[in-house]
């Protein structure tokens, strides 16, 4: 007897929804919806691209010519939806500050070398299991 390992149904990955498969869909994750199969190939496509540098580069282009052909397409756009604009602003301050506390982050830890003097120290690896070695240290000043 040969085991049927085929699901007769799926909950769809976007909606939620119990639907029964298309024998056809290998590991179908997603119901046949308009609004489900558009999150379906959004997440390839955004899968393709982070892993394709030729297909990123491909669609780069593509939108390049796109833009040319439209020109003032995204000036109008955000003139017809304030709120999309809104939102596009509140979530670029948040990249903004997160990207400067990390900035921050960097520069303190960079700060406690400028304690550090000039000088000759002994260095002593954390495993010492080898003997220590002695290095110059040497504060190049900053431009
Ligand atoms: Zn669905």
């Amino acid at each position: 007897m040969v085991k049927n390992t085929m699901k007769t149904m799926i909950k769809c990955a976007n909606c939620g929804r119990m639907v029964p498969a298309n024998p056809r869909v290998k590991n179908q994750k997603y119901c046949n919806r308009k609004a489900c199969q558009r999150v379906r190939k959004n997440n390839w496509k955004q899968s393709k691209i982070a892993s394709d540098p030729d297909y990123k580069n491909d669609q780069r282009d593509c939108h390049k010519q796109w833009i040319e052909k439209h020109p003032g397409y995204y000036r109008n756009y955000r003139k017809q939806n304030p709120d999309y604009c809104g939102r596009n602003r509140e979530l670029q301050k948040k990249r903004d500050k997160k990207r400067r506390l990390k900035q921050s982050c960097k520069r303190d830890a960079l700060n406690h070398f400028s304690d550090i003097k000039p000088g000759t120290y002994k260095l002593i690896p954390f495993n010492r299991k080898r003997d220590t070695l002695e290095g110059q240290i040497v504060v190049i000043p900053r431009c």
